[in-house]
């Protein structure tokens, strides 16, 4: 094992794993996806301890515990067509690839879209597809998806997103104030949606048009 391996093992153990949870393929991916790869070189040093770290652009790739967390909560299968909002480094996106069978990601900073699309090909991961734009308005040519994660604060959910899931689909978002959230899991059910709560996060905010005003 590198240094990078002891590390995420270290990290998988500890912040993840002992934090709560326990599916053994979220587990699995954060073991073999290697994080301090969609850091910028400066802040690698920073990519398995337990916080936030910035990478560009005023954004942040999230805590690696939230990260694990968010992944448990979708509960993704490998036949999955998953929509993942907000790229930023294309961490999340690259755990949704080893995941699911397809992943469509949207991030609103081109230039962000830009080197995370390239470091996922680099890394291989054929069946991960970054976009452009607002995911407030979800992603429509790809639509329905089975399961769709925003890594970015709603003050409430975007109506796109929950009509852009597949029946028996699945969206885990934080939603709440400009600086606190909770995390909601939306299950759709036919045309029923039902609604529960996790914990407290704190996520920069989801600017777009049914998100807060950049
Ligand atoms: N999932 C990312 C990762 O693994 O690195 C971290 C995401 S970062 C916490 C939130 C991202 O959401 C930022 O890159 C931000 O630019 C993006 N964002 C905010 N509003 C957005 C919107 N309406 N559509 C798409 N991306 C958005």
């Amino acid at each position: 094992m590198d240094t990078y391996q002891i590390e995420r093992k270290r990290m998988v153990e500890q912040q993840i794993a002992r934090k709560g949870v326990h599916d053994e393929r979220v587990l699995a991916a954060m073991m073999s996806v290697p994080r301090h790869l969609f850091l910028p070189v400066e802040a690698r040093d920073y990519a398995y301890v337990d916080s936030p770290v910035q990478i560009g652009s005023g954004q942040t790739i999230s805590q690696p515990y939230v990260v694990g967390l968010m992944t448990e909560l979708l509960d993704v299968r490998d036949e999955h067509h998953v929509l993942d909002v907000g790229t930023g480094s294309g961490y999340q996106a690259a755990l949704l690839g080893e995941l699911a069978a397809e992943v469509h990601s949207i991030e609103r900073h081109a230039e962000l879209a830009e080197s995370a699309r390239e470091r996922l090909t680099r890394l291989g991961y054929e069946n991960v597809y970054v976009h452009v734009g607002d995911g407030t308005q979800g992603y429509p040519p790809h639509a329905p998806y089975d399961r769709i994660i925003v890594a970015a604060a709603a003050p409430s959910v975007p109506d796109p997103l929950l009509h852009q899931l597949a029946e028996d689909g699945r969206l885990v978002i934080p939603v709440g104030k400009r600086f606190s959230q909770l995390l909601e899991v939306w299950d759709r059910t036919g045309d029923d949606f039902h609604k529960s709560t996790s914990i407290p996060v704190v996520f920069v905010p989801l600017i777009g048009q049914e998100g807060w005003e950049g």
